[in-house]
């Protein structure tokens, strides 16, 4: 069975969940997103659900993905303790972006096994940055601090040190 199909069956891929639904490795998860993808999005929610729905899809299969991808290294390499190296990519060109990815790479496999998104800019703290020091300002911003997008001060350039900084580290 494929993998999507056996995530809709049992219901996700929370590796915390009872219905942890693991990736096998003959399951082409690159090839399932195409595939699956339009009939796994339901036609009859709001524009902005739907957008909902499609990141977490993405976000899932992007996980299981990367599952798939260490197990496969694991397997090939014959211990867990593989070879990796990392790499950086950012949005636009010109170490100006705001926003960067790292990427963790199995030597066996050459496939991205983990990988961060790393941002100096996050639309929300930038629209309430005039409010700064209001009553409001402090309320929006408790709740605020977990849906923050920013998790990058300083240069472009940086973020690919920090990002693998925080993928080695677990620091999310
Ligand atoms: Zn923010």
């Amino acid at each position: 069975m494929k993998l999507i199909e056996r995530l809709i069956e049992k219901g996700g891929s929370d590796s915390g969940s009872r219905n942890f639904v693991g990736p096998k490795i003959s399951e082409n998860v690159v090839r399932l997103i195409r595939r699956h993808f339009p009939s796994y999005v339901e036609s009859d929610s709001s524009k902005k659900k739907k957008k909902e729905h499609r990141e977490n899809v993405c976000k899932e299969v992007a996980e299981a993905s990367m599952q798939s991808a260490a197990l496969e290294e694991v397997t090939l390499t014959n211990s867990s303790d593989i070879i990796i190296s990392g790499d950086g990519t950012w949005k636009t060109r010109g170490y100006s972006s705001r926003v960067g990815v790292c990427a963790v790479i199995g030597d066996k496999t050459g496939k991205c096994i983990d990988a961060e998104v790393m941002s100096s800019f996050c639309k929300g703290c930038d629209s309430w940055k005039r409010r700064k020091g209001s009553p409001a300002y402090k309320k929006w911003k408790i709740l605020h601090v977990k849906e923050c997008l920013k998790n990058h001060n300083g240069s472009a350039g940086m973020m690919e040190t920090v990002g693998m900084w925080f993928v080695y580290f677990s620091v999310h």
